[in-house]
């Protein structure tokens, strides 16, 4: 594994992604690294592309955008309490919030007001590796393909 990846970001705050090298993202504890394999264009990427308002108000720069993907745990968190297995295919809900927050603690997961949208306002997919929480790791079973799991 070399110290950077390819990824498509918006490095400047006009229309378009630019290709770039950026570092490989590292796991934090309750983290796991993805190798992606494939990725899917959501409404919201065609948002961020278009460099629209609501991306101007949401989006920082720079952004590795993206976050439709499935692909292969590569590296575990140290606290993730998850049975989950370097090898594993997966993909991730991409809304990462607070499990601390007020609203989380009440199970109303969807409305944490620190939420982060992975490639909205926190490192995206489309890259060769990507990190999630584990809390949003969703395991692939066996006959979902790459290309239906990045969905
Ligand atoms: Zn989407």
């Amino acid at each position: 594994m070399t110290d950077t990846m390819k990824a498509l970001a918006k490095t400047k705050p006009e229309v378009g992604l630019e290709l770039i090298d950026a570092p490989i993202p590292v796991a934090g504890p309750e983290d796991v690294l993805i190798k992606v394999h494939r990725t899917a264009v959501c409404g919201t990427d065609i948002h961020i592309w278009n460099w629209d308002e609501w991306s101007q108000k949401n989006v920082p720069v720079p952004m590795i955008t993206g976050h439709e993907f499935a692909g292969e745990i590569v590296a575990i968190g140290k606290d993730v309490d998850r049975r989950l297995k370097v090898g594993q295919r997966v993909s991730a809900e991409g809304h990462v919030i607070d499990l601390n927050s007020e609203a989380a603690r009440a199970g109303h997961f969807h409305l944490d007001p620190a939420t982060k949208g992975i490639g909205v306002n926190r490192q995206g997919a489309f890259a060769e590796f990507v990190v999630a929480p584990a809390f949003n790791v969703i395991e692939l079973p066996d006959d979902v393909p790459y290309e239906i799991g990045s969905i």
